[in-house]
């Protein structure tokens, strides 16, 4: 039996057209700072890839910087905005870890940021401000409201970043209305180590990394061809997806796991969220032995966001969110890509049944 992959939100499979582009550009040899012929082709396949994601996000060319992913690009942002910076409870850690010195704005308990207290923040600062607001999270999906949240910056003279890792190809966003956005190509179905961030070229950003010049000196270094390549591929196909049926097969499964065990909760909820994305605890079992017990299974499922030390620690968003223990212990990520079908999903279920079904039984005996 084939493994079933049931872990979208860590990384998503390199889509087809990506894979030709990759292979058909692998062989070829420049570095794209040369003057010379073979440099010159390196360049044309980096453009090329530039003007895709302009085209996706409606900006310029000249505001696409490549980078090695959203890591980066949250950190080029976080560190080289001189000026206060305000940012959700919620955030990845690559936003949170960037800026410890940023004003943590609340979120209520489906994970949305609370109005009010982003007002009185903007309210007190005095500085240049940036307010960093993911736009969907990575965990329990939750979709923030953008459109007010740009209303208040605009109010205020805020400028606005937003991490848009996990809603890039998911949401129709008004991208327009950000001064920076950051992405990752394999969450879209390129390759990993390589992303983008979007620039209001109007604000002054110190760069991270200085070197060679490279990427109008926001960016040095060699630039990571064959990976911008697979992106330029996979942010061009984001127009072409189709979340609606992916949304019916997680709210089934949805269904199914309320239907058979009322008391397992589902996170965000009552919140707009990712049509992919389902997060959920189970009582009386841990996010650790759940886990396992799907890799057992044959089913690769995350117990929250993927984290590098390949341990499952309790989720920052969760408790950001007020859940306490046990839910917090017991929750478990099931996010879907666009090839999902009920086919992985039935396995899933079952799965889960046996092991909610010997808990019940180790408790009555
Ligand atoms: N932001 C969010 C919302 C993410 O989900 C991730 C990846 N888990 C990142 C940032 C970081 O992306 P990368 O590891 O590709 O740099």
């Amino acid at each position: 039996m084939p493994r079933i992959y049931l872990d979208h939100n860590a990384t998503t499979p390199l889509i087809p057209e990506a894979q030709k582009a990759i292979l058909e550009t692998i062989d070829t040899l420049g570095n794209a700072s040369s003057i010379h012929a073979h440099g010159r082709t390196a360049r044309t396949h980096i453009e090329e890839a530039r003007e895709s994601v302009a085209h996706f996000f409606k900006v310029k060319p000249s505001q696409v910087i490549f980078t090695s992913g959203a890591t980066e690009s949250n950190n080029m942002v976080l560190k080289g905005f001189q000026g206060t910076i305000i940012t959700s409870a919620i955030e990845h850690d690559s936003v949170l870890d960037a800026k410890p010195s940023a004003l943590i704005c609340s979120v209520d308990k489906q994970g949305i940021l609370d109005l009010d207290h982003l007002e009185k923040l903007l309210i007190n600062t005095t500085t240049p401000t940036l307010v960093s607001v993911m736009a969907a999270n990575n965990e329990t999906g939750v979709i923030q409201p953008l459109d007010q949240i740009v209303h208040l910056c605009r109010r205020y003279g805020a400028k606005i970043h937003t991490d848009a890792v996990q809603a890039v190809g998911k949401l129709n966003i008004v991208w327009t209305d950000f001064d920076f956005i950051s992405l990752s190509a394999h969450k879209i179905g390129g390759l990993q180590g390589v992303g983008a961030l979007i620039i209001n070229e109007k604000i002054s950003l110190f760069p991270l990394i200085r070197g060679g010049g490279q990427e109008r000196y926001f960016r040095s270094g060699t630039e990571n061809r064959i990976g911008i390549v697979s992106l330029g591929k996979a942010i061009a196909d984001c127009h072409n997806r189709d979340w609606q049926k992916i949304e019916m097969l997680r709210n089934t499964l949805q269904d199914r796991l309320i239907s058979t065990c009322p008391e397992v909760v589902i996170f965000s909820k009552d919140a707009p969220r990712l049509a992919n994305t389902l997060c959920f605890s189970t009582p009386n079992l841990t996010s650790n032995t759940q886990v396992m017990h799907f890799d057992l299974s044959g089913i690769s499922v995350s117990a929250g966001s993927a984290c590098s030390s390949g341990k499952v620690k309790t989720s920052h968003v969760l408790r950001a969110m007020g859940i306490t223990s046990p839910h917090l212990d017991q929750s478990l990520r099931v996010s879907l890509g666009i090839t999902t079908t009920a086919t992985d999903l039935d396995p899933f279920f079952t799965a889960w049944q046996t092991l909610y079904s010997r808990s019940q039984e180790r408790i009555a005996s």
